[in-house]
């Protein structure tokens, strides 16, 4: 039998007894010098770090970047300057709304998360299996999810609450038809597509910009659970999206999803007929083919779920040079809120985390600080400029200039010449859809539904009835609530 090693305090030194405390006497109270104990009921008190607000339940797993097809003409990004690169990458799903126990299956958006660790740092999209969001305003984010989190006073989730945010915010119209879609539950984190949802840009060594949006596609195919599939499955088991996820890596049946880019010149984006920064807003396929780019493949499950998962840590700000952002209001937020929410939930010194850290050497200024456990810059100078050799900047990685004008102020899209249409892309996919889909659809949005009062079924009602008056229609007979209520037309 393999000789196990001698057990021992975080300090190193050996443990005398494992089992019994420290007592004065067979009976006796236990006695404050037993630092094992002491050490043993701190440290558990501190096993937890904060859950992530949202997206607090994940599975995650890492994998291999594949590029087929390079993309030198619009970026100077190494990761994408010839067929055949290949880069190692950590993947993170997740549910957005539930906490950290919570089941896999419920009907809520799936977080796509994925780092990239390029040669010329990490690479971060931080996207969702859905192509748009709720909101496009981060100003309107920390409502958006109360309102789908617990009621503060019973601590219950509350469709009333939901609905009362989503029929009062119609420009959520497009996401909430997606989320009560046969999509809205897929069958595992397997058979999901993946999106950036933001827009994003890349930038060539000339200085020339393309707005561009990812997309994953599953290799898989796309496979969905109905509500009542759902939530049998969540009554057996809340992990079964973790564990399937875990279980096929297990078995060598390795997901796989396709890698492809809309590419947007900058300058469409004045003229564009849809706001290219607007993040309930997709591009339609047919303004913007997208671009096959390659796969990645997930074949490595984490050997410690904590050290791995729970603190991946990813960012949007992540980009080698050649990768931009774009100026989605949405997207400029989390530019701050992703780092920040690291350094409150794992500490200020998240990046230096296995997980998180980069494979390309880091050279920072950065010194001190909670859970510095690593060398701190040792002796190196830690000021900059200086005249020691210490690290310097390098122009070659300046993004060419944005070109940004405007006076400063709030602006609400609805009151932008021509207004914002909040319905058409959500009627281009009420009416894509198959008869079969549009009936569990109905379905599905009519089971909250019912539960909410009237004036708030009426309020959405509207909503649906302006993207597609069979939509509205259709929840409303559903409802019992007569169309002529919520259409605006005359009663006959
Ligand atoms: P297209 O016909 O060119 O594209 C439609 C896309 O919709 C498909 O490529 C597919 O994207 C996705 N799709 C197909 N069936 C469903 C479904 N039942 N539920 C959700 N998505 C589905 O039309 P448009 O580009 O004009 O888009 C029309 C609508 O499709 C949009 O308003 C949007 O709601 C939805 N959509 C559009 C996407 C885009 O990037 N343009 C991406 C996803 C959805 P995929 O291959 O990604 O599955």
């Amino acid at each position: 039998m393999k000789k196990c090693p001698v057990m021992t305090t975080a300090a190193g030194t050996p443990v005398a007894d494992n089992q019994n405390s420290l007592t004065a006497g067979p009976r006796g109270p236990v006695l404050m010098h037993d630092y094992q104990l002491m050490e043993k009921m701190a440290q558990f008190n501190r096993e937890r770090a904060p859950e992530r607000v949202v997206h607090a339940k994940g599975a995650g797993a890492h994998g291999v970047l594949t590029i087929r097809k390079d993309l030198a003409r619009y970026t100077r990004a190494k990761l994408f300057a010839r067929s055949g690169n290949t880069c190692p990458m950590f993947a993170r799903f997740s549910t957005v709304a539930g906490e950290s126990g919570s089941a896999d299956t419920a009907r809520d958006p799936r977080g796509f998360s994925l780092k990239f660790y390029t040669e010329e740092g990490n690479w971060d999209l931080v996207g969702n299996n859905t192509p748009v969001f709720f909101v496009r305003d981060a100003l309107k984010f920390s409502d958006f999810i109360h309102s789908q989190k617990r009621d503060p006073a019973t601590g219950l989730r509350d469709n009333r609450m939901q609905w009362d945010y989503w029929s009062l915010s119609p420009e959520s119209l497009h996401q909430v038809t997606t989320l009560f879609s046969d999509r809205g539950i897929p069958a595992t984190l397997r058979h999901m597509n993946g999106y950036s949802s933001h827009t994003y840009s890349l930038w060539n060594a000339a200085g020339e910009r393309h707005w561009v949006k990812w997309h994953f596609k599953t290799m898989q195919g796309i496979k969905t659970l109905t509500n009542e599939g759902a939530a049998n499955i969540a009554g057996l088991d809340l992990d079964f999206h973790r564990r399937d996820l875990h279980e096929a890596i297990r078995r060598g049946d390795f997901p796989r999803w396709r890698v492809q880019v809309q590419l947007m010149p900058e300058r469409d984006a004045d003229t564009y007929r849809i706001h290219p920064f607007d993040l309930t807003k997709v591009w339609p396929h047919r303004d913007y083919p997208v671009v096959e780019v390659g796969e990645f493949v997930l074949n490595r499950n984490p050997e410690n779920y904590y050290a791995e998962v729970e603190q991946a840590a990813f960012e949007p700000g992540n980009m080698p040079p050649g990768i931009g952002a774009s100026p989605d209001k949405v997207l400029q937020a989390r530019l701050l809120s992703y780092p920040d929410a690291h350094r409150y939930r794992i500490g200020v010194n998240y990046a230096a985390l296995p997980i998180n850290r980069p494979l390309s050497p880091v050279h920072t200024y950065h010194r001190d600080g909670q859970g510095r456990f690593d060398s701190n810059g040792g002796g190196a100078v830690n000021y900059e400029p200086n005249s020691f050799g210490g690290p310097v900047q390098d122009p070659g990685a300046r993004e060419p200039p944005w070109r940004l004008d405007g006076d400063a102020g709030h602006y609400a899209p609805r009151d932008e010449p021509g207004g914002c249409d909040d319905y058409s892309q959500a009627g281009d996919l009420y009416r894509l859809m198959s008869e079969e889909q549009r009936a569990q659809l109905i379905g599905n949005l009519l089971t909250p539904l019912r539960t909410v009062p009237r004036a708030i079924q009426v309020r959405q009602l509207g909503h649906f009835y302006k993207a597609d008056p069979e939509y509205g229609a259709r929840v409303a007979a559903g409802l019992g609530i007569p169309v002529e209520e919520f259409s605006g037309r005359v009663p006959a």
